[in-house]
């Protein structure tokens, strides 16, 4: 893994994890809505333009880490151009993703940059472009006299590989009620796979979590077979959740099948830490 590919993958999560102009605007004068079936990505673009200017946008992104990166980007550097520069940059973006042409050097590129990655993982393209097509959609849309569009990302190019069809964030802990399922796995979430360094939820390494009467069962899995680390983990499994005042028993399970595989089972912060687009 170079130097490069380590600073992008920060650059990219760092959009994920704070998007900018991240919400909706009250009174849009165009909404334009995007979805990428092939991955689960959706958003929604509501633009504030003044005459042919920018003057305020937002963004409601759900989805993949790349497609909320590249969408949190996207309301950074058009935020107060005007239209035909804005989608000049758009189509010059895509242009880099799609036909390979080079990026942009000036200082609003320089995000938009570490996008450059993605371009070896054909499937996550539509998820780098998603917001972008939005916007040309909403523009087109705009120029014919409508305040709303919707796009859909099309067939063109390769087809994702079935297991980035699972939804992201599957693994995640729901984060509105608190069942004593997801305080196990919240409280799981500080066993740390040493190997690694992340936690073994993020991972994707918990198959199951079972209560009955404060007796609990964790079905479990290692990054690998033979991994020397199993010992460890189990004690940290059980001490984890010996920590819950609720929890009576513990009873680790550790199971091979399936196999663990991170592209549909990590969490989408962790698949792009470990560079899996
Ligand atoms: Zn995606």
């Amino acid at each position: 893994m170079s130097l490069t590919d380590d600073l992008y993958r920060e650059i990219i999560l760092e959009h994920f994890r704070s998007p900018r102009n991240s919400g909706r605007l009250e009174n849009p004068t165009l909404i334009s809505q995007g979805v990428n079936p092939f991955c689960g990505d959706e958003l929604e673009l509501t633009v504030a333009l003044e005459g042919d200017v920018i003057r305020d946008l937002r963004v409601h992104a759900k989805g993949c880490s790349i497609s909320q990166a590249s969408a949190s980007m996207m309301s950074e550097v058009i935020q107060g151009k005007a239209i035909p520069a804005a989608e000049a940059l758009a189509r010059q973006f895509k242009a880099a993703m799609l036909e390979n042409t080079a990026m942009g050097t000036s200082p609003e590129w320089e995000d938009l940059q570490a996008l450059e990655g993605v371009k070896k993982y054909p499937a996550r393209i539509k998820c780098a472009i998603l917001s972008w097509n939005t916007l040309l959609e909403g523009i087109e849309a705009h120029r014919s006299g409508k305040g709303q569009a919707t796009h859909v990302e099309g067939e063109e190019g390769e087809r994702p590989d079935l297991a980035h069809q699972v939804k992201p964030g599957e693994t995640a802990p729901a984060e509105t009620t608190s069942s004593l399922e997801e305080q196990a796995r919240e409280v799981l979430k500080s066993v740390i796979d040493p190997e690694l360094n992340m936690n073994v939820v993020d991972l994707g390494l918990i198959y199951g979590v079972d209560i009955q009467n404060g007796s609990i069962r964790v079905t479990y899995t290692l990054t690998s077979p033979g991994c020397p680390l199993g010992p460890i983990i189990q004690g940290q499994i059980q001490s984890a959740l010996s920590r819950l005042p609720w929890v009576k028993e513990v009873h680790p399970d550790l199971v091979w099948q399936p196999p663990w595989d991170p592209r549909t089972m990590a969490s989408e912060e962790v698949k792009t830490e470990l560079g899996i687009w």
